[in-house]
């Protein structure tokens, strides 16, 4: 028995005409061979026409994305913890230099009106100690001044740090956002 022009049609994407699908079913109704090869064709077509679908399991987008934005969560927190580390650092580093500098002043300040307080006793022998006084009192005035360029040092030390570390923060996220991608 000739299987052709069947086979060929069993495989043709076209739709066959009237007369054709007659005869394709009046040989299938008499050739097995035929009808097998019909049946392995249409379930492999089956198969390929669902296999894409079922592929990607059902919210495999939604979950591959809420991955994603959880790591970079992550990545946020954890920059946002060490900003916040830093930024302790700094403000106990600040208190430190700012409590230093009160401490100074006021025992600048004990300190001055012990001499001011000794000298007044002593008036008698006032013009060269009064000169050592002026020259004592001006000195400690001059102080604060170096004392809050210090402090004013670290402030601005501080902020140019934090500058520094924000705008690499920028950088790696914008950085480590592409990578992740
Ligand atoms: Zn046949």
């Amino acid at each position: 028995m000739s299987h052709q022009p069947f086979e060929t049609w069993i495989f043709e994407h076209e739709e066959l005409s009237q007369d054709e699908r007659e005869q394709m079913q009046a040989h299938l109704d008499s050739c097995q061979e035929c009808r097998q090869l019909k049946a392995a064709w249409q379930n492999a077509n089956v198969r390929l026409q669902v296999k894409p679908m079922v592929m990607p399991k059902h919210g495999f987008t939604q979950r591959w994305e809420a991955g994603l934005e959880r790591r970079q969560v992550e990545l946020q927190t954890q920059q946002s913890q060490q900003v916040r580390r830093f930024l302790l650092y700094l403000g106990l580093s600040n208190a430190v230099a700012i409590i230093t500098f009160v401490a100074l002043s006021i025992q600048k300040g004990a300190f001055l009106s012990w001499i001011i307080d000794a000298f007044q006793e002593l008036v008698e022998i006032p013009s060269i100690l009064s000169g050592l006084v002026n020259t004592a009192t001006s000195l400690l005035q001059a102080m604060p001044d170096y004392l809050s360029f210090a402090a004013w040092i670290t402030v601005t030390c501080g902020l140019c740090m934090l500058t520094v570390i924000w705008v690499y923060s920028l950088w790696r996220t914008t950085f480590r956002g592409v990578t992740i991608r």
